[in-house]
């Protein structure tokens, strides 16, 4: 598909989604290292389970020095809820004791100095920080044009031809910002995951009553 093609597509879909599920302005989710440790919890798991962990972590230890600074037994207990907590606790505490040492506090406010992809760079260099890990904290902490693609993300917009068949996940993410603007990252990202959650599921997409028929190449394919 060429790319004026798909920017013909990604119009198409743009216009049909914001007037289904409008369209989100942006606003802070949280600050940018709550972000960071956020998204190592949310790995493999739930929203819910992600966010009691993270509370249960800024209760036991109020600041992220203490985090930082804290027996890794206490750390890993207080994640467990979101699960793979052998693994994220240590990784929250090398994070935070990474950006001690990188920036000689734990702040993540260098980053909005750098170009995006020097930030992107930096970001992914930490260990257990990926290309979505990394776009979530920019977009969603820092207002950076940033592409996060998820599960939802990548599914939907396979099934759309956005991006192509075969297009990893990782490599979505290029193909992605190649054609959406910038300035529509943030909402297009949570009108598709809406999307993703509400209709396009991942075993039985609802075909039948999806508004996004006319611009989608897997329903275009199944009807011949
Ligand atoms: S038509 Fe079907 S496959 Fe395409 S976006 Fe809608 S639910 Fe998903």
């Amino acid at each position: 598909m060429t790319d004026s093609t798909l920017e013909r597509k990604y119009t198409q879909v743009s216009t049909l989604i914001s007037e289904v599920y409008g369209y989100p302005k942006w606003r802070q989710h949280l600050p940018p290292v709550d972000e960071l440790v956020s998204t190592i919890l949310s790995q493999n798991t739930n929203d819910v389970n992600r966010d009691r962990a993270f509370d249960t972590l800024k209760e036991r230890f109020p600041t992220w020095e203490e985090v930082r600074d804290a027996d890794p037994d206490a750390v890993i207990e207080a994640v467990r809820v979101a699960g793979l907590a052998n693994q994220k606790g240590p990784r929250i505490q090398a994070a935070l004791q990474y950006l001690t040492e990188t920036q000689g506090a734990i702040t993540l406010d260098h980053l909005a100095g750098m170009t995006i992809e020097e930030a992107k760079a930096w970001l992914t260099g930490i260990n257990g920080i990926g290309p979505k890990t990394a776009a979530i904290i920019l977009l969603f902490a820092l207002n950076r044009p940033a592409f996060p693609v998820d599960t939802h993300v990548h599914r939907v917009t396979r099934r759309l031809g956005l991006i192509g068949k075969k297009t990893s996940r990782e490599k979505a993410h290029d193909e992605l910002e190649a054609i959406v603007p910038p300035e529509d990252f943030y909402a297009f990202h949570l009108q598709i995951i809406q999307h993703g959650r509400e209709v396009c599921h991942a075993r039985t997409p609802n075909c039948g009553a999806c508004f996004l028929q006319p611009a989608c190449d897997y329903f275009q394919d199944s009807v011949g």
